[in-house]
């Protein structure tokens, strides 16, 4: 495996990123398998870890912290690779954005985790909602404080935020001490945010594409959604060529946009794929014809928060 090659990102604050990471969502709805797909995690970050990944993404929200932090000890206790040489993130949801809250929150996830520190903390949304769903008035400006207080604290080694637009960011920067060194946000075929990008590379901010396949597989992809799917006769040429999948070159697109996917899956044989991306290169013409797929369009629109003040999107 050319994991070897995995780029490291450097962080405004210093501190080294690697670029390439494994997603561990379940999704958000919680069903009678949720035991059974849990552990369907802990199998895939131990795989990933063997197959030479150094960047696990988890959230509170996922209520899968406690597997990944186990899979991680377990790979550490073996002597596989060192907890300093791995870089966990984990998030804060939304219902714990007052400033006095984001610690012990934080030690909550530590907890989970079975772990000292996490690498970096994000922001998952800019949003203040009670799991009900009832909205609540906490502005991220004040929600950050609370984050740079967790660093400070040395919990978590950077810190970040998610599903923030430009302008948020904007005024994030302009209001507060600490510049965030990370954002999280969708990048896949339909959602590009060329601007944003450049924005973000103007400010000195990593940016890590979340949903990296978009709409690709069908059984994802909703009715209205773009092109191409995985079987698009021209992404299988290119693949082919190669020798490669689709997803691998999705994948590879998406790291010559100096971007850090996160792609998910609980299946060995694609954790291992998934990362073996790092040993070709894509023409200008292919990436011509990937840009081309870029309609703005996201997979992960977050509607249900649409009536918040601070919901980050298109409303339309
Ligand atoms: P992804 O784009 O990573 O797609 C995951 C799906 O793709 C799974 O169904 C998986 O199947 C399948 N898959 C993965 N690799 C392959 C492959 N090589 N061939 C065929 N199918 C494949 O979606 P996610 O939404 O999970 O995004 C990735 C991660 O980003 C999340 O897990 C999470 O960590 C993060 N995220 C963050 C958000 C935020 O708000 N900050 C929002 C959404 C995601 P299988 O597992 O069955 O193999």
């Amino acid at each position: 495996i050319a994991s070897g090659t995995v780029p490291t990102f450097k962080l405004n604050d210093g501190r080294d990123m690697p670029g390439f990471g494994l997603g561990t969502s379940l999704g958000l709805k919680k069903d009678n398998n949720r035991d059974l797909k849990k552990n369907e995690i802990e199998n895939a970050v131990k795989w990933a870890i063997d197959a030479g990944y150094k960047h696990i993404d988890t959230a509170f929200v996922y209520d899968t912290e406690d597997k990944v932090g186990s899979a991680i000890n377990k790979k550490v206790a073996e002597g596989v690779v060192k907890r300093e040489d791995l870089f966990v993130t984990t998030k804060l949801w939304n219902d714990a954005h007052a400033r006095d809250a984001v610690v012990p929150t934080l030690r909550k996830s530590l907890e989970n985790l079975n772990l000292d520190y996490v690498d970096l903390y994000l922001i998952h949304w800019p949003i203040a909602q009670y799991r009900n769903g009832t909205f609540y008035d906490v502005d991220y400006l004040e929600t950050w404080e609370g984050m740079i207080e967790a660093k400070k604290l040395g919990l978590a080694k950077s810190i970040g935020v998610s599903n923030f637009n430009q302008q948020m960011l904007e005024r994030l920067i302009s209001k507060s001490s600490v510049k965030p060194a990370v954002l999280q946000v969708e990048i896949n075929l339909n959602v590009q945010q060329p601007e944003l990008r450049e924005y973000c590379r103007q400010q000195n901010i990593v940016v890590t594409a979340y949903t990296p396949f978009g709409s690709i597989f069908p059984n994802k992809a909703r009715s209205d959604a773009p092109p191409p799917r995985v079987d698009d006769p021209t992404l299988v040429q290119i693949a082919n060529k190669y020798n490669k999948t689709v997803p691998q070159i999705v994948l590879r697109y998406l790291v010559e946009l100096n971007v850090i996917p996160i792609p998910k899956t609980v299946t060995k044989s694609r954790v291992e794929q998934n990362i073996d991306i790092f040993d070709f290169e894509l023409t200008r013409e292919e990436k011509d014809l990937f840009r081309g797929y870029d309609k703005n369009y996201r997979t992960i629109d977050y509607k249900a928060a649409i009536d918040s003040p601070y919901y980050p999107f298109e409303k339309n």
